[in-house]
């Protein structure tokens, strides 16, 4: 295994009903900005709950952050914050209000052009930021867990990754109860989140690491256990919980651990979201089995592994087992209603992939994923695969 130090310092509060601790674990005293989304919240009755738990805090409101957050209207939340001293924010939401929060807690203090954070990585050499906690009502993300974060710049169509080790939420209260009010689109949308990140840190090369390819594989495998029950019936607890967990185990930093990790499918899909507007969930769909292909020399042995431990495929060719574990992958995704091709969700591909390339090429990213190897142009050409 290759050395590694980790630390992940986000205390997990787990099970039904547990929104009613928050006042424990809030800071006494605080001014507390509630960030959330479109207003589900308050449809679901999570927000009643929220408040029901916070009435000994100063409470000031922002709602409003979209999917795929934007910076825009983030900045008036960063208003906010520097006009009312708040000193604690509290994100209900999926990943887009957990990450909005991500890039607040970052700007509340920072003294300069607040895009910077993200477009020039500055985010990481921030001293002085704001101390946050979340309510998670999607599981997709591991937002909840992680300190890293996703933020698009609107007037732009730009889509940034940015973070660092302080960006970690101080608690995050999962309550696997909260899925019951999800739509059917974005159940399967945090499933193949979950599904991919995992991915994205097991199907790269063989290494010694025998204990990371165990768990990624059981996240794997209880995703395709589970997903399909979830669909069917978001109320089944056994169901429900095991795929909040599995989605927050799956980008919570312990897969990456002593393993090669890849990534480029998720840098190449959030290019198809910022411009095209498509479901963060739905672009992975889109390339990852592209990237499959395309890399399907360098990722063949761990094709093998995926397709014969996750999938029980036997009897064939080591080359079959490998191209049917990518069938097998689409076919998971197609049965949860994701379709995994870019004209399915819009006719105005034409300029994609070249796109992607110019982008590419601007930002110098020549040697994404496990072996470097995915710079522009075989970025361009796995776009050109997914249409
Ligand atoms: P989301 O964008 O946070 O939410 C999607 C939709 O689901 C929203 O319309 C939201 O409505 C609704 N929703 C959320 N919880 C609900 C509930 N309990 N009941 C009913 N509706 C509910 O989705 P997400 O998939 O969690 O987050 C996607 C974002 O995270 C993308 O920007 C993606 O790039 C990013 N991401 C981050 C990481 C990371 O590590 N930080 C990893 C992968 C992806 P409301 O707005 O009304 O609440
Ligand atoms: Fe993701």
């Amino acid at each position: 295994m290759k050395s590694f130090e980790f630390k992940n310092p986000t205390k997990i509060i787990f099970g039904a009903g547990e929104i009613k601790k928050l006042a424990d674990n809030i800071p006494a005293g605080s001014h507390v900005l509630l960030a959330y989304g479109g207003g589900s919240i308050k449809k679901n009755g999570i927000y009643d709950q929220v408040i029901a738990a916070t009435h000994d805090f100063k409470i000031t409101e922002f709602g409003g952050i979209e999917p795929n957050p934007h910076f825009e209207t983030l900045m008036n939340a960063v208003k906010i914050i520097r006009d009312e001293q708040v000193d604690f924010i509290l994100a209900v939401g999926g990943g887009s209000v957990i990450d909005g929060c991500k890039f607040l807690s970052a700007a509340a203090f920072y003294d300069g052009n607040e895009w910077d954070l993200v477009s020039k990585g500055l985010s990481r050499k921030q001293k002085k930021i704001l101390p946050f906690g979340s309510v998670l009502t999607l599981p997709a993300t591991g937002s909840e867990m992680n300190s890293g974060a996703v933020v698009t710049k609107a007037s732009t169509q730009e889509k940034r990754t940015f973070g660092g080790p302080q960006y970690f939420p101080l608690f995050s209260i999962c309550d696997p109860t909260v899925i019951q009010s999800l739509p059917k689109r974005q159940i399967a949308n945090g499933i193949v989140d979950a599904y991919t990140h995992t991915l994205e840190q097991y199907l790269t090369y063989q290494h010694d690491a025998i204990l990371q390819d165990r768990i990624a594989e059981g996240i794997l495998e209880t995703l395709i256990e589970i997903g399909p029950k979830v669909m069917d019936n978001p109320s089944d607890y056994k169901a429900a919980s095991n795929f909040m967990w599995s989605a927050t185990m799956a980008l919570n930093g312990i897969l990456r651990l002593g393993v090669p990790t890849d990534w480029a499918t998720h840098m190449i899909a959030h290019e198809l979201t910022a411009l095209h507007g498509i479901d963060h969930a739905r672009t992975l769909a889109i390339i990852a089995p592209n990237l499959y292909k395309k890399l399907f020399e360098d990722k063949k042995e761990k094709l093998v592994q995926y397709g014969k431990r996750v999938w029980g495929l036997t009897g064939e060719s080591d080359i079959e087992i490998a191209e049917k574990a990518i069938e097998m992958t689409v076919s998971f995704f197609h049965s949860l209603g994701v379709d995994t091709k870019l004209s399915d969700y819009t006719s105005e591909y034409k300029e994609t992939a070249q796109t992607v390339y110019d982008r590419f090429e601007e930002r110098k990213w020549v040697g994404l994923g496990e072996r470097q190897k995915v710079g522009p142009k075989m970025a361009k050409e796995i776009v050109e695969m997914s249409i």
